[in-house]
């Protein structure tokens, strides 16, 4: 790539993660300026949202450059939670994109200490058996981010007790959707603990549905019962 087309994928990828940013908000899934995107861009650097913000105000050149090494450039300073930004791509090479927001639900229940157990086998779409609660730590520090790393363990999303969420991604679009996703398992978890009597699926169940999600929703998945006719349907030319 030459240095014009650098320049422009560059652009591309900070206003990608405004837009992310952005649909964080009219989703409801944070509120002001709180929460926090990133998106990586090379093996050594990732764009990260500048700290307290309001996000409509943002273009692109207020969204700051770090490198993993901890060193930052831009007009703007990145946000306070670089530091679980940059340990989380550092360590988890699948990972394209980080979405952090304190959503009404998920935060609710990480204040009582909860993570989201398996009462839905939509609980899998993390990754595995559960979706665990990082303990507390105070926002931005070294310790909060290696809580929330553990929490992150096999997983692609954690709650953070007192504080909120983080959903992993390939993409700014993924990571976003697991954000989305988590808020919702959160809804329904503490509507159904509120009616009482919840019922949680055995292990064996959500490894199961954990392996099913591998293939879900992919036209090329297989299935053994199902026949393709073809595209035109039947009787018709
Ligand atoms: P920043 O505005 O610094 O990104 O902080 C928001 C937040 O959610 C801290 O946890
Ligand atoms: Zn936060």
């Amino acid at each position: 790539m030459n240095t014009a087309a650098h320049e422009a994928r560059d652009t591309e990828l900070r206003r990608a993660l405004i837009g992310a940013c952005r649909e964080l908000q009219r989703q409801g899934l944070t509120h002001g300026t709180s929460g926090n995107v990133s998106v990586r861009r090379d093996a050594d650097s990732f764009y990260v949202s500048p700290t307290g913000m309001a996000y409509e105000t943002l273009e692109p050149e207020d969204i700051p450059l770090l490198t993993l090494a901890g060193r930052w450039y831009g007009r703007r300073r990145p946000s306070s939670e670089w530091r679980f930004h940059r340990d989380i791509l550092a360590e988890r090479a699948e990972v394209g994109a980080i979405v952090h927001a304190h959503p009404r639900h998920a935060t609710a229940l990480a204040c009582s200490g909860r993570g989201i157990p398996a009462f839905h086998y939509m609980v899998a779409v993390a990754g595995g058996i559960d979706i665990r609660c990082a303990p507390y730590h105070t926002f931005g520090t070294q310790a909060l981010s290696a809580a929330a790393l553990a929490a992150l363990t096999d997983r692609r999303a954690c709650l953070l007790a007192h504080h909120g969420i983080i959903a992993l991604g390939e993409d700014l679009r993924a990571a976003l959707a697991l954000a989305g996703e988590v808020e919702n398992l959160a809804a329904q978890y503490a509507t159904a603990l509120a009616i009482g009597g919840v019922q949680l699926l055995d292990e064996v169940e959500m490894r199961r549905v954990v392996e099913k999600f591998r293939s879900y929703g992919r036209q090329d998945a297989s299935d053994a019962d199902l026949t393709h006719g073809g595209q035109s349907l039947p009787g018709m030319r």
